[in-house]
């Protein structure tokens, strides 16, 4: 089984931007969130336990609505962990199935929640993706077209960036300063070292 190293930061971080790069690396990379989102959409064991949690109206001619899940979760915070311990154990689990077929000398799994979930049990070490609050926010308005306060709710399921960063064993910044490329150049030779 390979080495997984999490990858992890705050909405709009850049790590979906950091992983690309691992990736041209030639680094195999698990996104635990697109997962996660498939794994509600075609795991039947799950979209039944979907159901029997939020009711049968989560899935619409089959397809999972997310926009009402997500009305009913972000509202709720009781409701969001009830989804987060249905959908978290599956999705860790797919991610140790896959690093167990992959060769290369580490692999990485990049997630939005890490330490906030038992995502950590397991990986090797994690890289944070480290970003200005108002540059993310900016960002994120960008890619999605959505408006401040759309973003700033759904931050405020994440622990705060700070406390986020100083569990991590490396840390890029995205900052718009510095560049992006060289600092996973260096966290990459560090680790082929490492478990070479
Ligand atoms: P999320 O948690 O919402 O999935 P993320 O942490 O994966 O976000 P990205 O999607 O990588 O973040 O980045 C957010 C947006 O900012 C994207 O549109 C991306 O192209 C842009 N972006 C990220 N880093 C940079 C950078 N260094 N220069 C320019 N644009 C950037």
């Amino acid at each position: 089984m390979a080495n997984m190293i999490g990858l992890t930061g705050g909405i709009g971080s850049g790590k979906s931007t950091v992983a690309k790069v691992f990736s041209t690396l030639g680094i195999p990379v698990f996104n635990a969130d697109a997962c996660a989102k498939d794994l509600m959409q075609n795991d039947p064991v799950l979209k039944q336990a979907l159901m029997s949690a939020f009711g049968d109206a989560v899935f619409s001619n089959g397809i999972l609505d997310r926009a009402y899940l997500g009305q009913l979760v972000f509202t709720d915070p009781s409701k969001l962990a009830i989804l987060n311990a249905l959908v978290h154990p599956v999705t860790i689990q797919a991610a140790k199935n896959w690093a167990a077929i992959q060769t290369s000398p580490y692999v990485i799994k990049e997630a939005a929640l890490i330490f906030e979930s038992a995502a950590s049990v397991g990986l090797t070490g994690v890289v944070g993706v480290f970003a200005p609050l108002s540059l993310r926010i900016h960002r994120v308005m960008k890619r999605d077209n959505c408006t401040k306060q759309e973003v700033e709710s759904r931050m405020q399921n994440q622990i705060s960036d700070s406390i986020k960063m100083k569990l991590c064993d490396w840390v890029i910044t995205n900052d718009d300063q510095l560049l992006v490329v060289p600092q996973v150049v260096a966290i990459h030779e560090k680790l082929l070292k490492q478990f070479s």
